[in-house]
């Protein structure tokens, strides 16, 4: 549905150049989804807060590496944070970032000061504030573990710094509250100087290990299920027999069960269907019920998510 003539000039009035109509598919790692109605990306909190306070729906978008957009698209303003919402201040035991860092520039920028703490979110694409609302990690431990408090903008306009503790963190999830939008992240990090140079060792190993053991050059969102308690759900899939499934131009992997490729041309509905298929499949055979660690966000017909029951 097209951005309103008057939409497109409130959000013009904060400073903003509204895109009407944008492609999702070219702004996610899944290349996968409908328009946005509307896409801006915010350059300062101030602006933020201005979207935030024009009453219309909003859906922020790091860099889509765990979002499964809908073919219909998303309705309402979907943001992305630009700007000084990208920089921030390192060292030297703390640091202060913006929420629309990408992770890779943070960890490059700690390790060319000989400091640590985001081991984390190595190999995991995205930014800062997806990493938070999704606690990102692997074995190695979850951002989580290492942040101090966020600042965020509530459906309205509010800002609020939250501590930690306030977010719960679980294993792939923070609690938000409901809508709001992270700017800024405080994180503590690893000084000690032979901390450091181990950490950076095992997140060398581990980069090496991805690359051989993960589908990197096609476009995916990583894993698709969250890990059952005490097991892979890479296993379970693996052991199903689901590898090399494919509907339209979506494909389990072969290389990785867990990561549901697109070969060309994937839609979100491909996509869902393999989830479901590879969720029942699991279940009948394992009696393992998997639970989703993607993201669906827009217009997805009624009754697709959650994902209903199995048949
Ligand atoms: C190849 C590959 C490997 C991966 N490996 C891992 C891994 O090892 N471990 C892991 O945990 N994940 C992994 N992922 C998944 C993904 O990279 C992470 O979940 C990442 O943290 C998502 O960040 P993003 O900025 O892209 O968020 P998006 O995918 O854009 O959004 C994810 C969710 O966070 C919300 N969100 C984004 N920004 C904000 C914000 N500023 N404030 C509030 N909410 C926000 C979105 O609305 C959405 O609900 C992998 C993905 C890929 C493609």
């Amino acid at each position: 549905m097209p951005a309103s003539r008057s939409l497109l000039a409130d959000l013009q009035r904060l400073g903003l150049s509204p895109i009407p109509d944008e492609p999702l598919a070219r702004r996610g790692f899944w290349r996968i989804g409908g328009p946005a109605d509307v896409w801006v990306e915010v350059s300062d909190e101030d602006q933020l807060r201005g979207v935030m306070a024009l009453g219309v729906p909003v859906t922020v978008v790091g860099r889509g590496s765990n979002l499964l957009v809908a073919d219909a698209g998303i309705r309402g303003i979907t943001v992305r944070l630009g700007g000084a919402l990208r920089s921030g201040r390192i060292g030297p035991a703390e640091a202060d970032l913006g929420a629309g860092m990408a992770n890779t520039v943070l960890l490059a920028r700690l390790r060319s000061a000989g400091l640590g703490g985001a081991a984390a979110l190595a190999g995991v694409p995205g930014t800062l504030g997806g990493a938070v609302r999704m606690n990102a990690g692997w074995s190695l431990g979850e951002i989580g573990q290492r942040v101090l408090s966020v600042r965020v903008v509530r459906p309205g306009g509010d800002v609020e710094e939250l501590p930690a503790r306030a977010l719960d963190f679980a294993y792939r999830q923070a609690r938000l509250p409901p809508g709001a939008v992270v700017t800024r992240v405080r994180l503590s990090l690893l000084t000690d100087p032979e901390a450091v140079a181990a950490e950076h060792a095992r997140v060398d190993a581990h980069l090496a290990r991805r690359r051989r053991t993960q589908p990197l050059d096609q476009p995916s969102c990583g894993s698709v299920f969250k890990n059952p308690p005490g097991d892979a759900a890479g296993r379970l899939l693996e052991d199903a027999g689901l590898k090399g499934t494919a509907r339209g131009g979506a494909r389990i992997s072969d290389k990785h069960a867990n990561f549901i490729v697109n070969t060309g041309g994937a839609t979100a509905a491909d996509v869902w269907w393999l989830v479901r298929h590879a969720r029942d499949t699991v279940w009948r055979r394992f009696g393992v019920m998997l639970e989703p660690e993607v993201h669906p966000a827009g217009d997805w017909p009624a009754g697709h998510w959650p994902l209903p029951p199995p048949e």
